[in-house]
């Protein structure tokens, strides 16, 4: 092929790909908030949620970060987090673990953080709220699921709620606009290397 067929031929892919990206476009018009869930085994679920609340802050919007598992170690991400204007931080108290095995403690720590939690999610102001890790307290039957979906359903319009954790319930699934299931393919943590700060944490 000489030079000019090649460069039509890349001109003549790139109109075809132009069109459909346009037709998208176009089709995509409704203006609502959307519900996101972040899920599966795979590293990224957290970290893809900080992102999108930074894309959310830098347009000058408030937002709201739930942390329902505070890991070990001072998340690194939630440290650069709280010092952005229009962030609102709230980390479920007492440290919930897989080490505290105590319902009961749970509960109370679950309690106190979730009137926040709704809070922000019937806050009109709140742009985009993220509730981190919050698959796992359906899991150990610290919140209802009714109770979660009544909250995400009553939310303002325009508000994005972004939902992570391994294991989410088919009902999550069915109710977010937008679902990634991280996959596994490889942890360097499997392989024996160190977790290590500013990458794990
Ligand atoms: P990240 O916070 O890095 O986005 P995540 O939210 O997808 O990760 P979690 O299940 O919340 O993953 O686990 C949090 C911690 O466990 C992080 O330190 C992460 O690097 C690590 N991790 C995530 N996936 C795996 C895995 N498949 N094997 C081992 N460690 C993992
Ligand atoms: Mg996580």
């Amino acid at each position: 092929m000489n030079e000019q067929a090649t460069a039509d031929k890349h001109q003549r892919k790139m109109q075809k790909h132009k069109e459909k990206v346009d037709a998208t476009i176009a089709r995509a018009q409704e203006e609502r908030g959307v519900i996101i869930v972040l899920t599966g085994n795979g590293k990224g679920k957290s970290s893809s949620g900080f992102g999108t609340l930074i894309r959310t802050l830098g347009h000058g919007h408030e937002a709201g970060l739930v942390q329902f598992i505070k890991g070990t170690w001072e998340c690194g991400e939630a440290k650069i987090l709280a010092t952005l204007p229009g962030l609102t931080h709230e980390v479920m108290g007492s440290g919930f673990t897989w080490e505290t095995q105590d319902k009961e403690q749970d509960q109370r720590a679950f309690d106190q953080v979730w009137p926040k939690a709704k809070a922000m999610l019937s806050n009109p102001k709140m742009r985009t709220v993220m509730l981190d890790e919050i698959t796992y307290m359906l899991a150990y039957d610290l919140l209802d699921m009714a109770e979660l979906v009544a909250a995400l359903r009553a939310r303002p319009l325009e508000q994005n709620v972004i939902l992570t954790g391994r294991g989410a319930p088919t009902t999550l699934r069915e109710l977010a606009d937008t679902v990634t299931d991280m996959k596994m393919e490889k942890h360097a943590f499997k392989a024996g290397v160190k977790a290590q700060a500013g990458i794990e944490w």
